[in-house]
């Protein structure tokens, strides 16, 4: 069989492996030390807490189909919580998810997902891709110096301005990538000794530095301990990436304190994690960007405006151009 390699362990990546593995001899190089990417759960002390992607929504019949199996496995479950619009500090409506279209998450973490997904794959965990070159076939030079020998097709999953770096000038569809631009986001985690009396479990927020408040503790399967994870706006967090991480933790607290009306500075833990690049500035669609000269390839959620479901369907679609390559 040929063999293929594909830079990245999120859903995009993996997505892809399993699709392509009986076609292909499919390597994943990762550079984390666990599967899932943005699908990322982290657990402290007796915590734990989605940092990364809070639920999805499945509107194709191709991910319906995809995940019914994991329901099935009870590796995705619905989350039915009671969601308000908040604007700055006031809440402007009020809805249940128990009435409206499914909302999933992985159980017990997001990242659950990742790692059924991950079974009977070649994963190569701690692994940083940091240049691709060509001799004859593709090789794959690691950040330890080590180099990953003689892949026929390279695909890379890692957010467009990451696979900018690993992409040759001359891929074709460099200038492509370039325009579609990423925002970041900071994910505040907060553990509680006692729970929290709110109006909601899932909250979006607009005109503030937070967009977005969950009960991640009432996610199902999440456990007895009571859990927020907060995240900031993406103008925030474009901001302030590099400012001291003290100083982000401290201002964000303030913010939620005042929205939810419950001092946060007493929560037990609280630990912050910034993403550079967590989701899309708009919600353009590009198909997979694929070039059959130089046997090369990108996808991810980007390409199709960020979100779980976005990941997959790029993954899919660049599986079946390959199936009939
Ligand atoms: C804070 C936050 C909140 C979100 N909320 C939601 C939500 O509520 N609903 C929703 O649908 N979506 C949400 N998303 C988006 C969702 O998480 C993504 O759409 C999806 O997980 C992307 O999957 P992916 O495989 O395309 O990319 P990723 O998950 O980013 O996977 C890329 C992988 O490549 C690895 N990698 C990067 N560079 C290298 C390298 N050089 N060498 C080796 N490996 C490398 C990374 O470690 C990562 O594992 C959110 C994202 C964030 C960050």
């Amino acid at each position: 069989m040929k063999k293929l390699a594909i830079i990245g362990s999120g859903l995009s990546g993996l997505t892809l492996a399993n699709r392509l593995k009986n076609k292909f001899d499919v390597t994943v190089f990762e550079k984390s030390r666990g599967v899932g990417g943005r699908l990322a759960t982290r657990r402290a002390e007796a915590y734990a807490f989605d940092h990364g992607a809070q639920y999805f929504t499945a509107r194709t019949d191709a991910f319906n189909s995809f995940i019914q199996p994991l329901i099935d496995e009870g590796v995705v479950q619905r989350w039915v919580a009671r969601h308000v619009e908040i604007n700055g500090v006031r809440i402007v409506k009020r809805s249940s998810w128990e009435t409206e279209e499914p909302r999933y998450v992985g159980t017990p973490g997001m990242n659950s997902i990742a790692k059924r997904l991950a079974h009977d794959l070649d994963i190569r965990t701690n692994t940083k891709i940091t240049s691709l070159v060509r001799p004859k076939e593709w090789q794959l030079e690691a950040e330890n110096g080590a180099i990953q020998d003689h892949y026929e097709w390279v695909i890379t999953t890692v957010p467009g301005p990451q696979a900018l770096a690993l992409l040759p000038e001359k891929f074709t569809h460099q200038n492509n990538i370039r325009a579609i631009e990423m925002r970041g986001c900071f994910s505040l985690m907060l553990g509680f000794s006692e729970q929290l009396s709110l109006e909601f479990e899932a909250a979006h927020i607009t005109n503030s530095d937070i967009s977005w408040i969950a009960v991640n503790s009432h996610k199902p399967q999440r456990g007895a301990l009571y859990t927020l994870v907060v995240h900031s706006s993406a103008e925030y967090a474009d901001e302030n990436i590099d400012t001291d991480r003290d100083v982000v933790i401290s201002h964000l607290c303030q913010q939620v304190t005042r929205i939810i009306g419950h001092d946060t500075n007493g929560a037990q833990h609280k630990v912050l994690h910034g993403w550079r690049y967590a989701n899309n500035r708009d919600r353009d669609t590009h198909r997979p960007f694929i070039d059959t000269e130089l046997r090369l390839a990108a996808c991810g959620d980007w390409c199709l405006g960020g979100r779980v479901e976005g990941a997959f369907t790029s993954a899919q679609r660049l599986s079946e151009a390959l199936m009939k390559s």
